[in-house]
């Protein structure tokens, strides 16, 4: 267990920036995401941090120590591939012990070892079935296990949870993040599923065409978002085109004059969360914004409901309101009001 420091690391291809001046401090026994659109850089910036991948600038600092120029099996880092990469013609157990005899750990050392990491990850009695014998599941925890066995001192997932179902990966998460816990483990998971990293980040990094755009906490992201990609990534949003007349007044494209909070004058666009809305069928009282409009679509998901209104020729805007007994819940072609406080619109200049 131990501090990791990415410092300035970058990574060209020719003149194609991977990878722009990314720099990190990840406390010993955090658990940070980088989350972002495919293509973003984020595994390349994981494999630099294992060492799989040489930056072109840069440094890499574990516990300390600098070890960017090092190969992979000569720094203490357990790494999980999207794909698991087990090889299939050794056994679990040998998959498992693979990191342990690279390090040319004593056999009786390697077997003990073995047995621990398939007990910590539920897979006891496993280790003489080859990969193609287990499941998706299975395979995935003995993927777990191989990084584990070596006793990182920083763990590297990569999309680590991205071949499975949808209720396995719910599972698996929780077990991932609980497992991490217990050992203190410095963690760096990489992922494109927003869900994924709210739930198991204690900090999220979200990075765009190679750069870190921001990192902060969940609420930090949602709540405080740095610009329009984090606010349209982390979370949904309703992004309306127009102009910050003055502070406090927004006017959309199609005219609707908009209170809101904070940016500069001028071209702009305002964000709006889906949740921080409501639909009411009459006037809505009491908000600083109260537009009539007409309901265009509904998309029911069980405990929320989706509700699209039009608001002018150029404006739509999602509301999300819980489906909730008694709750009012509109249909296509309905005539409704939509309010929401200038404090849910954020300004966002282009
Ligand atoms: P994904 O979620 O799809 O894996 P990512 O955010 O992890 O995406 P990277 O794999 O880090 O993205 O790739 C970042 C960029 O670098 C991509 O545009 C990719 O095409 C490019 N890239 C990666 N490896 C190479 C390479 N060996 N040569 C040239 N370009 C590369």
């Amino acid at each position: 267990m131990a501090q990791l420091d990415i410092i300035g690391l970058a990574k060209r291809y020719g003149d194609f920036h991977a990878v722009r001046d990314v720099t990190l401090n990840i406390r010993d026994g955090e658990f940070l995401v980088l989350l972002g659109p495919s293509g973003c850089g984020k595994t390349t910036t994981l494999r630099m941090v294992a060492g799989f991948i040489e930056p072109t600038a840069g440094h890499v600092r574990l516990g300390g120590a600098d070890v960017t120029l090092l190969p992979p099996w000569k720094r203490n880092a357990g790494m999980v591939f999207q794909n698991y990469a087990l090889f299939p013609h050794l056994t679990v157990a040998e998959n498992v012990a693979f990191g342990l005899e690279m390090r040319k750990v004593a056999k009786a050392e390697i077997a003990q070892r073995v047995e621990e990491t398939l007990a910590l990850v539920r897979l006891t009695g496993l280790g003489d079935r080859l990969p193609r014998q287990l499941s998706g599941g299975q395979q995935q925890r003995v993927a777990l296990a191989r990084a584990l066995a070596i006793h990182p001192d920083v763990l590297l997932l990569d999309e680590p949870l991205s071949n499975l179902d949808a209720k396995l990966r719910q599972e698996v998460r929780v077990e991932i993040r609980e497992l991490q816990r217990k050992m203190g483990l410095t963690t760096v998971m990489v992922t494109h599923d927003q869900e994924e990293a709210l739930t198991m980040a204690d900090r999220l990094v979200v990075m765009s065409e190679g750069a870190v755009r921001q990192v902060g906490s969940q609420r930090d992201l949602y709540e405080q978002p740095a610009d329009r990609f984090v606010a349209g990534f982390v979370g949904r949003s309703t992004f309306l085109e127009g102009t910050l007349e003055a502070p406090g007044r927004f006017r959309t494209g199609g005219g609707l004059a908009l209170a809101c909070t904070g940016g500069a004058p001028g071209r702009a666009v305002l964000a709006l969360r889906p949740e921080q809305m409501v639909v009411r069928p009459g006037p809505a009282p009491g908000l600083d914004n109260d537009l009539p409009g007409t309901v265009e679509f509904v998309s029911y998901l069980g405990a929320l409901i989706d509700i699209h209104v039009r608001l002018s020729p150029a404006d739509r805007v999602v509301v999300q309101t819980a489906n909730r007994e008694g709750g009012y819940a509109p249909d296509v072609g309905q005539k409704v009001h939509v309010g929401w406080p200038a404090s849910a619109g954020r300004v966002f200049g282009e």
